[in-house]
């Protein structure tokens, strides 16, 4: 077995909280995911991570659980527009997303077909396993990154290292593995990703937010 055949690393990534803002519902108060296109936000730092990432060679994904119309909360349709309004904003920017991998499923759903049991919502490694076997990865050049205790476990259970970024607008929860690292935010998560993989970049992530 060459080189080659043992793949490319690749970052697995969490959406909501890592790549784009939680929205305040008026309806509710709660931050939710964007329900519509003109509610997805990107944080500022987001397409310069994922550009820095692109440039050191790393395959992107994104692994996501979005259970809100198995809650009732909005529709299949409204997720899938959400979806390719994101896919739209990172390709114009020139980031390709490798595969994205979305559970649709909630636990408690009382909707047909999207409640338990369902394999794939995270924090079980199923749908990184699956991406896993379609896409030439090297797991062990690869990582998780997620806002919540769950993204860690997922990432933590495929063997993958993983990094948890602090969004102030979710509620992280816990995981059982600790994360192998924490991070503020994706843009110091792709600092540590780089340090740790002998890839640095000559400037601090710091610098590239602006921050003195
Ligand atoms: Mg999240
Ligand atoms: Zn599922």
């Amino acid at each position: 077995m060459g080189i080659a055949a043992l793949g490319r690393p690749a970052i697995f990534l969490d959406r909501d909280g890592v790549l784009n803002e939680h929205v305040r519902h008026a309806a509710t108060g709660a931050y939710e995911p964007p329900h519509a296109p003109a509610e997805l936000r990107l944080f500022g730092w987001t397409i310069p991570a994922l550009l820095r990432l692109r440039d050191a060679g790393y395959l992107l994904f994104i692994v996501s659980n979005q259970p809100d119309h198995a809650k009732r909360k909005t529709t299949l349709a409204a997720l899938a527009a959400v979806h390719a309004a994101l896919e739209a904003r990172l390709a114009a920017a020139g980031i390709a997303i490798a595969e994205t991998a979305y559970c649709y499923c909630h636990p408690d759903s009382d909707v047909a077909g999207y409640g338990a049991p369902c394999p794939c919502r995270k924090p079980s490694p199923w749908m990184v396993e699956r991406l896993l076997r379609r896409h030439p990865v090297d797991r062990g050049r690869s990582w998780m990154v997620g806002d919540r205790g769950g993204d860690i476990d997922c990432g933590a259970r495929a063997g993958l290292r993983t990094i948890q970024v602090r969004d102030p607008c979710s509620i992280p929860g816990d995981s059982v593995a600790a994360p192998s690292f924490r991070a503020e935010t994706l843009a110091d998560a792709v600092h540590r990703i780089l340090a740790e993989d002998g890839l640095a970049a000559d400037v601090p992530a710091a610098r590239d937010r602006g921050v003195a």
